[in-house]
Protein backbone atom coordinates (compact mmCIF):
# COMPACT_ATOMS: atom_id res chain seq x y z
CA UNK A 1 0.00 0.00 0.00
CA UNK A 2 1.35 3.20 -0.73
CA UNK A 3 0.82 5.72 1.55
CA UNK A 4 -0.30 9.46 1.67
CA UNK A 5 2.84 10.57 2.52
CA UNK A 6 4.62 8.88 -0.81
CA UNK A 7 1.72 11.08 -2.82
CA UNK A 8 2.27 13.91 -1.34
CA UNK A 9 6.48 13.09 -1.55
CA UNK A 10 6.16 12.59 -5.57
CA UNK A 11 3.17 13.42 -7.69
CA UNK A 12 1.01 10.61 -9.20
CA UNK A 13 -0.51 10.39 -12.38
CA UNK A 14 -3.87 8.60 -13.64
CA UNK A 15 -4.61 7.16 -16.85
CA UNK A 16 -8.44 7.01 -16.72
CA UNK A 17 -10.87 5.11 -18.34
CA UNK A 18 -8.83 3.59 -21.23
CA UNK A 19 -8.73 0.17 -22.66
CA UNK A 20 -6.16 -1.92 -21.04
CA UNK A 21 -4.33 -4.20 -22.81
CA UNK A 22 -1.81 -5.99 -20.34
CA UNK A 23 0.94 -7.29 -22.34
CA UNK A 24 -0.01 -10.85 -21.35
CA UNK A 25 -2.09 -11.03 -24.20
CA UNK A 26 -5.33 -11.70 -22.34
CA UNK A 27 -8.40 -9.87 -23.19
CA UNK A 28 -8.73 -6.11 -22.89
CA UNK A 29 -11.02 -4.39 -19.83
CA UNK A 30 -11.75 -0.80 -18.99
CA UNK A 31 -9.48 0.49 -16.61
CA UNK A 32 -7.04 2.65 -14.87
CA UNK A 33 -3.00 2.86 -14.65
CA UNK A 34 -1.61 4.92 -12.39
CA UNK A 35 2.39 6.19 -12.33
CA UNK A 36 4.02 7.68 -9.97
CA UNK A 37 8.15 8.40 -10.34
CA UNK A 38 8.99 6.25 -13.19
CA UNK A 39 6.80 3.29 -12.16
CA UNK A 40 3.76 1.83 -12.52
CA UNK A 41 2.32 1.53 -8.97
CA UNK A 42 -1.63 0.25 -9.46
CA UNK A 43 -3.38 -1.32 -12.28
CA UNK A 44 -6.88 -1.99 -12.25
CA UNK A 45 -10.25 0.12 -11.13
CA UNK A 46 -8.97 3.16 -9.97
CA UNK A 47 -10.14 6.11 -8.20
CA UNK A 48 -8.34 9.60 -8.88
CA UNK A 49 -6.52 10.98 -5.94
CA UNK A 50 -6.79 14.59 -4.78
CA UNK A 51 -4.80 17.06 -6.56
CA UNK A 52 -3.90 14.00 -9.17
CA UNK A 53 -3.47 14.81 -12.82
CA UNK A 54 -5.48 12.56 -14.42
CA UNK A 55 -5.99 11.67 -18.07
CA UNK A 56 -8.97 10.39 -19.82
CA UNK A 57 -8.38 7.53 -22.48
CA UNK A 58 -11.90 6.26 -23.32
CA UNK A 59 -11.84 4.35 -26.69
CA UNK A 60 -7.84 4.30 -26.37
CA UNK A 61 -5.77 1.06 -25.74
CA UNK A 62 -3.43 1.75 -23.44
CA UNK A 63 -0.53 -0.93 -23.42
CA UNK A 64 3.25 -0.97 -22.16
CA UNK A 65 5.44 0.81 -24.64
CA UNK A 66 6.48 -0.99 -27.64
CA UNK A 67 10.18 -2.76 -28.14
CA UNK A 68 11.13 -3.01 -31.32
CA UNK A 69 13.09 -6.17 -31.41
CA UNK A 70 15.72 -5.46 -34.15
CA UNK A 71 15.99 -1.47 -34.79
CA UNK A 72 18.90 0.34 -36.52
CA UNK A 73 17.59 3.42 -34.61
CA UNK A 74 21.10 4.39 -33.38
CA UNK A 75 21.59 5.72 -36.89
CA UNK A 76 20.14 9.09 -36.88
CA UNK A 77 19.62 9.35 -32.86
CA UNK A 78 22.42 11.78 -33.16
CA UNK A 79 20.15 14.05 -35.48
CA UNK A 80 16.71 13.29 -33.83
CA UNK A 81 16.84 12.67 -29.72
CA UNK A 82 13.60 13.02 -29.61
CA UNK A 83 13.42 9.68 -31.89
CA UNK A 84 9.88 11.40 -33.60
CA UNK A 85 9.76 8.18 -35.75
CA UNK A 86 9.78 5.83 -32.88
CA UNK A 87 7.25 7.37 -30.49
CA UNK A 88 4.72 8.24 -32.94
CA UNK A 89 4.79 3.87 -33.37
CA UNK A 90 4.47 3.92 -29.92
CA UNK A 91 8.10 2.40 -29.68
CA UNK A 92 10.19 3.12 -26.50
CA UNK A 93 13.36 0.92 -26.65
CA UNK A 94 15.04 0.19 -29.87
CA UNK A 95 16.86 -3.34 -29.48
CA UNK A 96 20.46 -2.37 -31.62
CA UNK A 97 23.66 -3.73 -32.90
CA UNK A 98 21.57 -5.80 -35.11
CA UNK A 99 23.14 -7.61 -38.08
CA UNK A 100 26.64 -8.29 -36.48
CA UNK A 101 27.27 -4.56 -37.59
CA UNK A 102 28.01 -2.75 -34.25
CA UNK A 103 31.75 -1.54 -34.32
CA UNK A 104 32.32 0.23 -30.80
CA UNK A 105 32.79 -1.62 -27.72
CA UNK A 106 29.04 -1.86 -26.00
CA UNK A 107 30.32 -0.10 -23.08
CA UNK A 108 31.33 2.78 -25.31
CA UNK A 109 28.25 2.58 -27.53
CA UNK A 110 25.77 2.84 -24.49
CA UNK A 111 27.87 6.00 -23.29
CA UNK A 112 27.67 7.53 -26.55
CA UNK A 113 23.60 6.57 -27.34
CA UNK A 114 23.61 8.07 -23.25
CA UNK A 115 25.11 11.46 -24.44
CA UNK A 116 22.31 12.12 -27.31
CA UNK A 117 19.97 12.13 -23.75
CA UNK A 118 17.34 10.12 -26.19
CA UNK A 119 13.18 10.01 -26.05
CA UNK A 120 13.64 6.67 -26.14
CA UNK A 121 15.50 3.49 -24.42
CA UNK A 122 17.85 1.74 -25.94
CA UNK A 123 19.15 -1.91 -25.44
CA UNK A 124 22.62 -3.61 -27.52
CA UNK A 125 23.91 -6.62 -28.79
CA UNK A 126 27.44 -7.19 -29.70
CA UNK A 127 28.59 -7.48 -32.94
CA UNK A 128 30.15 -10.23 -34.47
CA UNK A 129 31.22 -8.68 -37.33
CA UNK A 130 32.45 -5.54 -34.83
CA UNK A 131 35.18 -7.92 -33.02
CA UNK A 132 35.65 -9.59 -36.03
CA UNK A 133 36.39 -6.21 -37.56
CA UNK A 134 38.23 -5.48 -34.81
CA UNK A 135 40.58 -8.39 -34.81
CA UNK A 136 41.11 -9.86 -38.19
CA UNK A 137 40.79 -5.92 -39.93
CA UNK A 138 41.53 -5.64 -43.61
CA UNK A 139 42.43 -9.75 -43.91
CA UNK A 140 39.20 -10.96 -43.13
CA UNK A 141 38.41 -13.00 -45.87
CA UNK A 142 38.80 -15.77 -44.25
CA UNK A 143 38.53 -17.91 -41.52
CA UNK A 144 39.66 -16.87 -38.02
CA UNK A 145 42.95 -18.57 -36.46
CA UNK A 146 42.10 -20.06 -33.44
CA UNK A 147 44.01 -17.77 -31.18
CA UNK A 148 41.94 -14.86 -33.13
CA UNK A 149 38.14 -16.55 -32.60
CA UNK A 150 39.68 -16.60 -28.93
CA UNK A 151 40.22 -13.12 -29.02
CA UNK A 152 36.92 -12.21 -30.50
CA UNK A 153 34.82 -14.56 -27.75
CA UNK A 154 36.98 -11.79 -25.37
CA UNK A 155 35.57 -8.87 -26.97
CA UNK A 156 32.39 -10.49 -26.64
CA UNK A 157 32.56 -11.53 -23.31
CA UNK A 158 33.72 -7.51 -22.56
CA UNK A 159 30.12 -6.43 -24.05
CA UNK A 160 28.05 -9.26 -22.44
CA UNK A 161 29.99 -7.59 -19.02
CA UNK A 162 28.42 -3.84 -19.82
CA UNK A 163 25.20 -5.33 -20.43
CA UNK A 164 24.63 -6.84 -23.80
CA UNK A 165 21.69 -8.93 -24.38
CA UNK A 166 23.33 -11.09 -26.38
CA UNK A 167 25.77 -12.13 -29.74
CA UNK A 168 24.04 -10.80 -33.20
CA UNK A 169 25.54 -11.77 -36.89
CA UNK A 170 24.72 -10.91 -40.26
CA UNK A 171 26.55 -13.59 -42.16
CA UNK A 172 25.41 -12.42 -45.57
CA UNK A 173 27.41 -9.39 -44.54
CA UNK A 174 30.65 -8.33 -44.93
CA UNK A 175 33.06 -9.24 -42.56
CA UNK A 176 30.59 -12.02 -41.09
CA UNK A 177 30.04 -13.89 -44.84
CA UNK A 178 33.73 -14.91 -44.27
CA UNK A 179 33.02 -16.76 -40.71
CA UNK A 180 32.04 -20.57 -40.68
CA UNK A 181 29.98 -21.65 -37.95
CA UNK A 182 32.76 -22.97 -35.45
CA UNK A 183 34.02 -19.64 -35.06
CA UNK A 184 30.11 -18.19 -34.31
CA UNK A 185 29.59 -21.16 -32.08
CA UNK A 186 32.69 -19.91 -29.78
CA UNK A 187 31.64 -16.46 -29.75
CA UNK A 188 28.16 -17.68 -29.17
CA UNK A 189 29.61 -19.86 -26.21
CA UNK A 190 31.02 -16.40 -24.74
CA UNK A 191 27.57 -15.27 -24.20
CA UNK A 192 26.18 -18.39 -22.20
CA UNK A 193 27.29 -17.85 -18.78
CA UNK A 194 25.38 -14.49 -19.08
CA UNK A 195 22.01 -15.94 -20.54
CA UNK A 196 22.41 -13.38 -23.43
CA UNK A 197 20.84 -15.05 -26.29
CA UNK A 198 22.08 -15.41 -30.25
CA UNK A 199 20.36 -13.64 -32.92
CA UNK A 200 20.96 -13.59 -36.83
CA UNK A 201 20.66 -11.92 -40.01
CA UNK A 202 21.12 -15.24 -41.57
CA UNK A 203 23.68 -16.72 -44.56
CA UNK A 204 20.73 -16.48 -46.70
CA UNK A 205 17.55 -15.45 -46.73
CA UNK A 206 16.63 -16.66 -50.13
CA UNK A 207 17.26 -20.07 -51.87
CA UNK A 208 18.78 -21.47 -48.78
CA UNK A 209 17.06 -20.29 -46.28
CA UNK A 210 16.33 -23.48 -44.58
CA UNK A 211 19.97 -24.49 -44.63
CA UNK A 212 20.60 -21.14 -42.81
CA UNK A 213 17.87 -21.90 -40.16
CA UNK A 214 19.52 -24.53 -39.51
CA UNK A 215 23.25 -23.25 -39.11
CA UNK A 216 21.19 -20.60 -36.33
CA UNK A 217 19.66 -23.39 -34.58
CA UNK A 218 23.02 -25.55 -34.53
CA UNK A 219 24.60 -22.68 -33.11
CA UNK A 220 22.43 -21.95 -30.70
CA UNK A 221 21.82 -25.44 -29.14
CA UNK A 222 26.06 -26.06 -29.60
CA UNK A 223 25.93 -22.84 -27.39
CA UNK A 224 23.44 -23.87 -25.28
CA UNK A 225 21.70 -20.19 -25.53
CA UNK A 226 18.44 -19.33 -26.92
CA UNK A 227 18.24 -18.50 -30.86
CA UNK A 228 16.35 -15.79 -32.87
CA UNK A 229 16.12 -15.53 -36.64
CA UNK A 230 16.13 -11.92 -37.39
CA UNK A 231 13.50 -10.20 -39.54
CA UNK A 232 12.34 -13.29 -41.04
CA UNK A 233 11.79 -13.53 -44.53
CA UNK A 234 11.77 -16.38 -47.73
CA UNK A 235 12.80 -13.89 -50.14
CA UNK A 236 13.47 -16.05 -53.48
CA UNK A 237 10.96 -18.35 -55.85
CA UNK A 238 12.46 -21.26 -54.32
CA UNK A 239 11.33 -20.82 -51.23
CA UNK A 240 7.82 -18.95 -51.17
CA UNK A 241 4.88 -20.34 -49.92
CA UNK A 242 7.04 -22.60 -47.45
CA UNK A 243 6.55 -20.30 -44.22
CA UNK A 244 4.10 -22.90 -42.89
CA UNK A 245 7.39 -25.10 -43.02
CA UNK A 246 9.56 -21.82 -41.09
CA UNK A 247 7.08 -21.85 -38.35
CA UNK A 248 6.85 -25.56 -38.19
CA UNK A 249 10.60 -25.62 -37.49
CA UNK A 250 11.02 -22.55 -35.22
CA UNK A 251 8.30 -24.32 -32.90
CA UNK A 252 9.55 -27.71 -32.75
CA UNK A 253 12.96 -26.54 -32.30
CA UNK A 254 12.07 -23.64 -29.67
CA UNK A 255 13.72 -20.93 -31.49
CA UNK A 256 12.06 -17.59 -32.27
CA UNK A 257 12.10 -14.56 -35.07
CA UNK A 258 11.06 -10.81 -35.08
CA UNK A 259 9.69 -9.62 -38.36
CA UNK A 260 8.88 -6.66 -40.25
CA UNK A 261 5.44 -5.81 -41.99
CA UNK A 262 6.53 -5.38 -45.54
CA UNK A 263 7.10 -7.63 -48.65
CA UNK A 264 10.08 -6.09 -49.72
CA UNK A 265 13.54 -5.85 -47.96
CA UNK A 266 16.13 -2.72 -48.40
CA UNK A 267 20.29 -3.71 -48.25
CA UNK A 268 22.74 -3.11 -50.61
CA UNK A 269 22.72 -4.69 -53.75
CA UNK A 270 25.15 -7.44 -52.97
CA UNK A 271 22.25 -8.89 -50.71
CA UNK A 272 20.74 -9.93 -53.62
CA UNK A 273 23.24 -12.55 -54.19
CA UNK A 274 25.01 -14.76 -51.69
CA UNK A 275 27.92 -15.42 -53.90
CA UNK A 276 30.51 -12.97 -54.49
CA UNK A 277 31.70 -13.65 -58.15
CA UNK A 278 29.80 -10.07 -59.05
CA UNK A 279 31.63 -10.22 -62.69
CA UNK A 280 29.70 -13.66 -63.41
CA UNK A 281 26.29 -12.68 -65.15
CA UNK A 282 24.63 -15.81 -64.55
CA UNK A 283 24.63 -15.28 -60.73
CA UNK A 284 22.41 -11.78 -61.37
CA UNK A 285 20.42 -13.63 -64.03
CA UNK A 286 19.22 -15.75 -61.51
CA UNK A 287 19.08 -13.05 -59.02
CA UNK A 288 16.75 -11.22 -60.82
CA UNK A 289 14.60 -14.30 -61.85
CA UNK A 290 14.50 -15.02 -58.27
CA UNK A 291 12.99 -12.13 -56.90
CA UNK A 292 10.87 -11.87 -60.27
CA UNK A 293 12.26 -9.26 -62.70
CA UNK A 294 14.39 -5.88 -62.78
CA UNK A 295 11.58 -3.95 -61.88
CA UNK A 296 11.23 -5.34 -58.44
CA UNK A 297 14.52 -3.61 -57.46
CA UNK A 298 14.27 -0.18 -56.73
CA UNK A 299 17.09 1.80 -56.39
CA UNK A 300 17.21 3.82 -53.02
CA UNK A 301 20.50 5.34 -52.98
CA UNK A 302 23.78 5.53 -54.91
CA UNK A 303 26.30 8.49 -54.62
CA UNK A 304 27.50 8.51 -58.10
CA UNK A 305 23.96 8.76 -59.91
CA UNK A 306 21.85 10.39 -57.84
CA UNK A 307 19.23 10.43 -60.52
CA UNK A 308 18.93 7.13 -60.99
CA UNK A 309 17.65 7.07 -56.70
CA UNK A 310 13.73 6.02 -56.89
CA UNK A 311 13.81 4.36 -60.07
CA UNK A 312 13.90 0.47 -60.29
CA UNK A 313 16.54 -1.07 -62.19
CA UNK A 314 14.34 -1.84 -65.66
CA UNK A 315 13.40 1.46 -65.63
CA UNK A 316 16.93 2.61 -65.32
CA UNK A 317 17.79 0.15 -68.27
CA UNK A 318 15.37 1.40 -69.99
CA UNK A 319 16.66 5.04 -69.55
CA UNK A 320 20.22 4.56 -70.01
CA UNK A 321 19.55 1.58 -73.16
CA UNK A 322 21.78 -1.11 -71.22
CA UNK A 323 21.14 -4.34 -69.69
CA UNK A 324 19.60 -4.44 -65.93
CA UNK A 325 22.68 -6.85 -65.16
CA UNK A 326 25.53 -4.51 -66.57
CA UNK A 327 23.90 -1.95 -64.61
CA UNK A 328 24.30 -4.06 -61.04
CA UNK A 329 27.84 -4.61 -62.05
CA UNK A 330 29.01 -1.24 -62.39
CA UNK A 331 27.05 0.11 -59.28
CA UNK A 332 28.76 -2.95 -57.43
CA UNK A 333 32.05 -2.26 -58.81
CA UNK A 334 32.19 1.68 -58.43
CA UNK A 335 31.03 1.30 -54.50
CA UNK A 336 32.46 -1.72 -53.57
CA UNK A 337 35.01 -3.12 -56.19
CA UNK A 338 38.51 -2.69 -54.98
CA UNK A 339 38.61 1.18 -55.33
CA UNK A 340 35.09 1.40 -55.17
CA UNK A 341 33.75 4.77 -52.94
CA UNK A 342 30.31 6.02 -52.09
CA UNK A 343 27.71 3.93 -51.40
CA UNK A 344 24.70 1.97 -52.35
CA UNK A 345 21.16 0.72 -51.71
CA UNK A 346 18.20 -1.35 -52.85
CA UNK A 347 14.79 -2.00 -51.59
CA UNK A 348 13.87 -5.31 -53.73
CA UNK A 349 10.08 -6.47 -53.65
CA UNK A 350 10.72 -10.04 -53.04
CA UNK A 351 8.52 -11.35 -50.32
CA UNK A 352 4.57 -13.40 -50.48
CA UNK A 353 2.44 -11.57 -48.57
CA UNK A 354 1.23 -14.76 -47.70
CA UNK A 355 4.17 -15.72 -46.14
CA UNK A 356 4.31 -12.47 -44.10
CA UNK A 357 1.03 -13.35 -42.82
CA UNK A 358 1.57 -16.52 -41.93
CA UNK A 359 4.87 -15.00 -39.96
CA UNK A 360 3.15 -12.11 -38.32
CA UNK A 361 0.75 -14.92 -36.80
CA UNK A 362 2.82 -17.14 -35.47
CA UNK A 363 3.40 -17.19 -31.70
CA UNK A 364 6.55 -17.57 -31.68
CA UNK A 365 7.18 -14.15 -33.77
CA UNK A 366 7.75 -10.74 -32.18
CA UNK A 367 7.86 -7.51 -34.14
CA UNK A 368 10.50 -5.47 -35.63
CA UNK A 369 11.24 -2.28 -37.72
CA UNK A 370 14.45 -2.72 -38.64
CA UNK A 371 14.61 0.60 -39.72
CA UNK A 372 16.70 3.81 -38.71
CA UNK A 373 15.45 6.95 -38.02
CA UNK A 374 15.36 9.23 -41.54
CA UNK A 375 16.21 5.82 -43.32
CA UNK A 376 14.86 5.48 -46.92
CA UNK A 377 12.78 2.48 -46.19
CA UNK A 378 8.99 3.66 -44.90
CA UNK A 379 9.64 0.54 -41.87
CA UNK A 380 11.61 3.19 -40.33
CA UNK A 381 8.53 5.30 -39.72
CA UNK A 382 5.73 2.79 -40.22
CA UNK A 383 6.03 -0.67 -39.02
CA UNK A 384 4.31 -0.78 -35.59
CA UNK A 385 1.10 1.04 -36.56
CA UNK A 386 1.42 -0.67 -39.96
CA UNK A 387 0.52 -4.20 -38.37
CA UNK A 388 -2.27 -2.94 -35.78
CA UNK A 389 -3.73 -1.00 -38.75
CA UNK A 390 -3.14 -3.50 -41.64
CA UNK A 391 -2.99 -6.41 -40.21
CA UNK A 392 -4.82 -6.58 -36.75
CA UNK A 393 -7.67 -3.54 -37.94
CA UNK A 394 -7.56 -4.22 -41.67
CA UNK A 395 -6.71 -8.05 -42.46
CA UNK A 396 -7.43 -9.80 -38.48
CA UNK A 397 -4.55 -11.73 -39.08
CA UNK A 398 -4.20 -11.64 -35.55
CA UNK A 399 -6.31 -10.56 -32.64
CA UNK A 400 -4.96 -6.70 -31.12
CA UNK A 401 -4.28 -8.58 -27.86
CA UNK A 402 -1.51 -11.09 -29.61
CA UNK A 403 -0.28 -8.21 -31.57
CA UNK A 404 0.48 -6.30 -28.39
CA UNK A 405 1.46 -9.26 -26.96
CA UNK A 406 4.09 -9.86 -29.61
CA UNK A 407 5.33 -5.96 -28.92
CA UNK A 408 5.79 -6.22 -24.97
CA UNK A 409 6.01 -8.89 -23.39
CA UNK A 410 6.94 -11.77 -25.33
CA UNK A 411 9.80 -9.30 -26.85
CA UNK A 412 10.60 -8.40 -23.28
CA UNK A 413 11.09 -11.83 -22.02
CA UNK A 414 12.77 -13.39 -25.37
CA UNK A 415 15.61 -10.68 -25.37
CA UNK A 416 15.51 -10.57 -21.45
CA UNK A 417 14.68 -6.95 -21.40
CA UNK A 418 13.77 -7.15 -17.51
CA UNK A 419 10.67 -4.79 -15.38
CA UNK A 420 9.49 -4.04 -19.08
CA UNK A 421 6.52 -5.06 -21.32
CA UNK A 422 3.88 -5.76 -18.84
CA UNK A 423 1.64 -3.30 -17.00
CA UNK A 424 2.07 -4.34 -13.07
CA UNK A 425 2.70 -2.71 -10.57
CA UNK A 426 6.45 -2.24 -9.53
CA UNK A 427 7.13 -2.42 -13.36
CA UNK A 428 8.77 0.45 -15.38
CA UNK A 429 6.52 3.11 -16.77
CA UNK A 430 7.09 2.86 -20.58
CA UNK A 431 3.47 3.26 -21.80
CA UNK A 432 1.89 3.70 -24.83
CA UNK A 433 -1.57 4.90 -25.67
CA UNK A 434 -3.33 4.57 -29.28
CA UNK A 435 -6.69 4.72 -31.13
CA UNK A 436 -6.84 1.15 -32.21
CA UNK A 437 -9.38 2.34 -34.85
CA UNK A 438 -7.42 4.95 -36.49
CA UNK A 439 -3.90 4.38 -35.82
CA UNK A 440 -1.76 4.23 -39.28
CA UNK A 441 1.36 4.13 -40.95
CA UNK A 442 1.73 6.63 -43.89
CA UNK A 443 5.02 5.99 -44.52
CA UNK A 444 5.80 4.75 -48.19
CA UNK A 445 8.68 4.18 -50.29
CA UNK A 446 8.38 8.12 -52.00
CA UNK A 447 8.03 9.19 -48.98
CA UNK A 448 9.89 6.76 -46.68
CA UNK A 449 9.65 9.41 -43.20
CA UNK A 450 6.08 9.90 -43.39
CA UNK A 451 4.92 9.54 -39.99
CA UNK A 452 2.33 7.06 -38.76
CA UNK A 453 -0.59 8.49 -36.76
CA UNK A 454 -3.06 7.32 -34.19
CA UNK A 455 -0.35 7.25 -31.12
CA UNK A 456 -1.64 9.68 -28.74
CA UNK A 457 0.52 9.66 -25.71
CA UNK A 458 3.28 8.20 -25.20
CA UNK A 459 5.76 7.66 -21.58
CA UNK A 460 9.20 6.89 -21.04
CA UNK A 461 10.26 5.95 -17.97
CA UNK A 462 6.95 7.96 -16.14
CA UNK A 463 7.84 10.76 -17.98
CA UNK A 464 5.70 11.76 -21.23
CA UNK A 465 7.34 12.41 -23.73
CA UNK A 466 4.59 12.01 -26.93
CA UNK A 467 1.31 14.15 -25.95
CA UNK A 468 -2.25 14.19 -28.64
CA UNK A 469 0.63 12.99 -31.23
CA UNK A 470 3.54 15.37 -30.51
CA UNK A 471 6.51 15.29 -29.01
CA UNK A 472 6.94 16.97 -25.80
CA UNK A 473 10.49 17.57 -26.01
CA UNK A 474 10.99 15.44 -23.08
CA UNK A 475 13.87 12.77 -23.13
CA UNK A 476 13.65 10.14 -20.31
CA UNK A 477 15.62 7.19 -22.20
CA UNK A 478 17.27 5.03 -20.57
CA UNK A 479 20.34 2.71 -20.76
CA UNK A 480 18.99 -0.91 -20.76
CA UNK A 481 21.39 -3.29 -19.79
CA UNK A 482 20.50 -7.12 -19.53
CA UNK A 483 20.41 -7.93 -15.65
CA UNK A 484 21.87 -4.67 -14.69
CA UNK A 485 20.22 -1.39 -13.28
CA UNK A 486 19.51 0.98 -15.97
CA UNK A 487 20.73 4.23 -16.33
CA UNK A 488 19.73 7.65 -17.24
CA UNK A 489 21.33 9.76 -19.24
CA UNK A 490 22.62 11.92 -16.54
CA UNK A 491 24.05 8.99 -14.82
CA UNK A 492 25.52 7.61 -18.06
CA UNK A 493 27.46 10.27 -19.01
CA UNK A 494 30.08 12.10 -17.35
CA UNK A 495 29.35 16.07 -16.96
CA UNK A 496 31.81 16.91 -19.34
CA UNK A 497 30.38 14.04 -22.26
CA UNK A 498 26.95 16.41 -21.97
CA UNK A 499 28.28 19.83 -21.36
CA UNK A 500 30.49 19.05 -24.73
CA UNK A 501 27.78 17.21 -26.66
CA UNK A 502 26.62 19.52 -29.45
CA UNK A 503 23.29 17.90 -29.15
CA UNK A 504 22.62 18.25 -25.86
CA UNK A 505 19.67 20.69 -24.75
CA UNK A 506 19.93 21.54 -21.30
CA UNK A 507 16.43 23.00 -21.07
CA UNK A 508 15.25 19.96 -21.85
CA UNK A 509 14.39 17.86 -19.11
CA UNK A 510 15.98 14.09 -18.68
CA UNK A 511 14.24 12.33 -15.83
CA UNK A 512 14.63 8.94 -14.50
CA UNK A 513 16.17 7.40 -11.73
CA UNK A 514 17.60 9.81 -9.44
ZN1 LIG B 1 19.47 -7.55 -41.24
Amino acid sequence: MLSAYAIVLTPTILLSGGTIYDGSGSKPYIGDVRIQGNKIIAVGKLKAAPGESVFQLKGLAVSPGFIDAHSHADRGIDEDPLAVSQLTQGITTAVVGQDGGWRKPVREAFKDLAAYRPAINFAIFSGHGGVRDAILKDDYKRNATPAEAFAMQKLVIDDMKAGALGLSTGLEYDPGYYSDTNEVILLAKGVAPYKGIYISHVRDEGDKAFESFEELIRISKEAGIHGQISHIKLCSAAVWGRSGKANQVGLKQGITADVYPYTFWQSTMSALSASRDWANREIWVKALSDVGGAQNVRLTRYTHEPNWVGKTLAEIAKLTNRDAISIIQEILDKTNGPNGTGSQSVAVTAMQESDLEAFIASPRTMFCSDGSIGGTHPRGAGSFPRILGRYVRDRKVITLQEAIRKMTSFAAETLQIKNRGRLRPGWMADLVVFDPKTIQDHATTANPTALSTGVKYVWVSGVKVLAQGKATGLRSGKMVRRDQPDLSAQEESSAELVATSKHTHPESLCCGEQ
